[in-house]
């Protein structure tokens, strides 16, 4: 899945929507944490409910995560 629109966010926390480049099905996310880690890692892995398949397990390309705070800066 890819993240296409925040819809929340306060501090690193945030809800968005994601959508699976397979397929095109969108899913709410919940609970989202913004951080290299959960953009490059977490986000890739979710599993489309409608294909099953995730970013990771067909090799698709991973995006750079856009941070709206820096890492670095405590909240
Ligand atoms: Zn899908």
């Amino acid at each position: 899945m890819k993240l296409i629109a925040k819809t929340n966010q306060y501090r690193r926390d945030f809800d968005g929507v994601v959508k699976c480049q397979f397929c095109g099905h969108e899913e709410e996310l919940r609970n989202g944490y913004d951080d290299h880690f959960y953009h490059t890692q977490v986000i890739p892995n979710l599993i489309c409910n409608k294909c099953n398949k995730s970013t990771i397990s067909e090799n698709g390309t991973i995006h750079k995560a856009i941070l709206k705070y820096p890492e670095d800066i405590q909240l």
